[in-house]
């Protein structure tokens, strides 16, 4: 196993403490930083050279997207970074502010000297408890050695770092409605452009990442850009964290290079439960498209190949299914998952969920009709592409999805009114 990026501290005792992380080189490219040994120009390059991709789930290049900020545009500027961490399958950003907290927060800090923000806001989902207090213990700490707060280490740059508990809400996960919620209004998205990086939080511009984004940014800067981008492979740079859960023997977390077989993380996973076939998987969280089984078992993890097979990395869940599934189950919940979370703000998205999910229901529940599918499709081609905020397409793609390659499951309840599965 890699753990060798934003795990790097896990084989330690308490590898959440100021301890751990200094033993494995923590806060040594902040003290080089202070020191005056790593310009803002430099930095911006190794981190285009690493060839990080946003680990939340869009995979945009980071270091393009440090370079977005008007770092000499005077006035307060900020670094937000989105714990929010909802995505169904996704459980790995909730390990890191667990296990390895201070990485995160060296790496926002870097964020706000390259950026000239002296705040910094980290966004957690409401249920994060124990990440909470790990990343409240760890703040205190780095403000006792003075890597937070006033004149950093001497120096005359200041920052301060806030934790802020969501309440629960999917698309406070998505960056502007996340940026709307901190300014205490409800959370739902802005329309984009402007990006966040010229009106984000309290209309300054603001840059916001990913918990894993940020925490890989310290060891990158550590070890340089090309080691970081020779772990992965050309435009898929470094180790990815993948929650793999579903039909396997050991579900859980793995940091593993991007580019690694998948055959290879299922077995890391203890492959499929019970010895049965695997079916299908859903590579990248709820919102990418399913893969059957035939296809996912050639492929590596990485952006590239995931994207060229017809689906998406997205945010590293990866939901491995048996041939015991009925596909019409699993649209049905994740049709009833976007239904329940859209914001109601675009007609497309939020009367399109619904419909989505009710058809899919009425096949589940034996009262199909010939015309569905087609309805279907019909219904998630209307409203990709025609929404405020990528929540539609996340609906809309795997109810596609589904119907490429298990249409058969669909017409066949329909016509016998039963799973072609479970009977
Ligand atoms: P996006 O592609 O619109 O944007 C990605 C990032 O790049 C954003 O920060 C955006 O501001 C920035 N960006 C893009 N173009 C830009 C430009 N021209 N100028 C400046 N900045 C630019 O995607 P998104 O809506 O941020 O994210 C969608 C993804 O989020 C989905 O693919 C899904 O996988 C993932 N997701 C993850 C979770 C989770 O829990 N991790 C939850 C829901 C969705
Ligand atoms: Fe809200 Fe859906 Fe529109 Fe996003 S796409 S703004 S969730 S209604």
């Amino acid at each position: 196993m890699a753990n060798e990026v934003c795990f790097r501290t896990l084989h330690l005792d308490t590898p959440w403490s100021l301890e751990s992380y200094e033993s494995v080189g923590g806060y040594t490219v902040l003290k080089k930083i202070i020191a005056g040994e790593l310009s803002y120009d430099t930095i911006i390059d190794e981190l285009k050279l690493s060839a990080l991709r946003g680990r939340g789930g869009a995979g945009f290049p980071t270091g393009l997207k440090w370079s977005f900020m008007p770092r000499n545009m005077p006035g307060q500027k900020y670094v937000v970074c989105n714990s929010d961490e909802g995505e169904p399958g996704t459980f790995k950003d909730r390990d890191i502010l667990r296990y390895n907290p201070h990485q995160l927060i060296e790496g926002m800090i870097i964020a706000g000297y390259v950026m000239n923000a002296t705040v910094g806001y980290n966004y957690m989902r409401g249920e994060f408890y124990e990440p909470f207090s790990r990343m409240e213990a760890a703040i205190a700490e780095a403000k006792a050695k003075n890597y937070l707060g006033d004149n950093i280490l001497g120096s005359d740059f200041c920052f301060e770092l806030y934790n802020h508990l969501g309440a629960g809400a999917y698309i406070c996960g998505e960056e502007t409605a996340l940026i709307e919620s901190i300014e205490g209004k409800k959370g739902q998205p802005r329309f984009k452009p402007p990006f966040p990086a010229n009106y984000g939080l309290f209309g300054r511009p603001t840059n916001v990442n990913n918990t894993e984004s940020y925490a890989s940014v310290p060891a990158i800067l550590q070890h340089g850009g090309q080691w970081f981008l020779e772990l992965g492979k050309p435009n898929n740079g470094g180790t990815k964290i993948f929650s793999v859960s579903g039909h396997v023997n050991n579900p859980g977390n793995f940091e593993i290079n991007l580019g690694t077989p998948f055959k290879a993380l299922l077995e890391l996973a203890g492959g499929v439960l019970g010895g049965k076939q695997l079916k299908a998987v859903i590579p990248g969280g709820s919102s990418s498209p399913i893969l059957p089984a035939d296809a996912m078992l050639d492929l590596t993890m990485d952006y590239d190949a995931i994207g060229k097979a017809g689906s998406m990395l997205g945010s590293g869940a990866v939901m491995v299914l048996d041939e015991t599934t009925c596909i019409v189950e699993i649209a049905a919940i994740t049709a009833h998952f976007y239904y329940e979370e859209s914001c109601g703000q675009c007609s497309p998205c939020r009367e399109g969920t619904g419909w989505m999910s009710r058809v899919i229901d009425r096949i589940l529940n034996g009262e199909g009709r010939a015309e569905d599918l087609d309805n279907l499709d019909r219904i998630a081609g209307n409203i990709m592409g025609r929404t405020i905020c990528a929540l539609g397409d996340a609906a809309a793609m795997p109810v596609q999805g589904f119907l490429k390659h298990f249409r058969h499951e669909f017409e066949y309840m329909i016509e016998h009114k039963r799973s072609l599965v479970k009977g």
